[in-house]
């Protein structure tokens, strides 16, 4: 066992659980990096790894992020996050989301979960009948609630315009190009919000058909995946993978400023560094992609309360993040810290291990 605390991603996580139900054929993963600020709040992935550690690697490093991301959002939310390890045939069930509800329930409440990629809005609803800890529920009317993917890209909006203005000097962005990678929930969402401000966009999907549709209708262009990161242009936005931006991915940006959804997006922290030497300002991606969990904590508190959330509370805790990553900028700068070490810092201070 002992290889499991010696892992880097392990980071002194408060709890870790493995699950396993044999009559649905549910395996997965919930890890519980820290309860210091409340309940762990984090989404709940649908995977197939290739490998196992593949998987309890994925869930720390994402478990942490998750620590650090409500922290800086300023959440009363402690950090956590599960895997559910899809099979060769990626069947997800009804009996394994209930499955996955019951072992949910099982935590008396440590643990929040809400949607994460591989998990829609309907398969939570699933996992809502086993347990009332649970959040990203379908929202009635006016209240704020459901899929957390718009209030992300809201927020990853209001930090390009934020990046925008503090890099290029710009305050519109009228004609500013904007490359982005991955055109699912957020990307998608991300694209529109930035045409509709004027800006000119390149866009790129392994599904071809997604990007082509949606630059035709937004009267964008496309770039193939292997080339989107290349693309000359102002800023790079990320919204498909992790672990993208390396030593060559950075050498081959042109962008000046790279500001995205995509968690984990530094293949290792030293990219933070590389990325600074570059003078690429970076927006840390913790920090600008907290929209959705702010929506599904909104949302969560106000159903423990019995009431509904309120849209407008939500959208004016994401509008505090421009100021949040100018503020972030500004320390880098005066510090000699990159970005993300000044987010890591203030993040580790906020959840007691600064
Ligand atoms: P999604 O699955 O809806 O969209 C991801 C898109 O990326 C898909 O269209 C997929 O085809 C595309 N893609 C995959 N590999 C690609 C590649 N190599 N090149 C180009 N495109 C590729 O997921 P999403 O909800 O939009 O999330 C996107 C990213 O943002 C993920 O990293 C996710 O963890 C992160 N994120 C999402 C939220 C949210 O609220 N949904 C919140 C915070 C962070």
């Amino acid at each position: 066992m002992s290889a499991m605390w010696d892992l880097p991603d392990y980071d002194d996580h408060e709890i870790v659980h493995f699950i396993r139900d044999i009559d649905s054929g549910l395996s997965a993963i919930i890890a519980l990096h820290s309860t210091h600020l409340g309940p762990a709040g984090g989404g709940t992935r649908f995977w197939h790894y290739a490998d196992k550690m593949g998987a309890v690697k994925d869930v720390l490093r994402l478990s942490r992020g998750m620590s650090y991301k409500n922290a800086m959002a300023g959440l009363p939310m402690g950090g956590g996050k599960a895997v559910i390890l899809a099979d060769d045939s990626r069947t997800k069930t009804p009996e394994m989301l209930e499955a996955f509800g019951r072992a949910v329930e099982g935590l008396g409440g440590k643990y929040v979960t809400a949607e994460d990629v591989g998990i829609s809005v309907a398969d939570m609803l699933e996992v809502a009948k086993q347990t009332s800890y649970v959040s990203g529920l379908p929202a009635q009317g006016d209240h704020a609630g459901g899929d957390p993917g718009p209030f992300t890209a809201f927020g990853i909006f209001l930090g390009i315009r934020a990046a925008v203005r503090h890099k290029l000097d710009r305050d519109s962005m009228d004609g500013v190009h904007v490359a982005i990678q991955g055109t699912g929930s957020v990307g998608g969402r991300l694209a529109r919000l930035l045409a509709e401000d004027g800006a000119k966009l390149t866009l790129a999907d392994i599904n071809d058909d997604a990007a082509n549709d949606l630059a035709a209708e937004l009267g964008g262009e496309t770039a193939s995946t292997d080339e989107i990161m290349g693309v000359d242009c102002d800023v790079f936005s990320p919204n498909a993978l992790g672990g993208i931006l390396d030593d060559a991915s950075i050498a081959a940006l042109q962008a000046p400023i790279v500001a995205g959804g995509a968690n984990n997006q530094l293949a290792r922290p030293e990219h933070g560094r590389v990325l600074a030497e570059r003078d690429i300002l970076y927006a840390p991606d913790y920090v600008i992609n907290a929209g959705g969990i702010i929506s599904v904590a909104h949302e969560y508190f106000a159903k423990t309360e019995g009431r509904e959330a309120d849209v407008s509370d939500v959208r004016e805790r994401i509008g505090e993040i421009p100021d949040r990553l100018v503020s972030i900028w500004e320390e880098a700068k005066d510090s000699g810290l990159t970005s993300a070490e000044v987010a890591d810092k203030r993040a580790q201070t906020l959840i007691g291990r600064g």
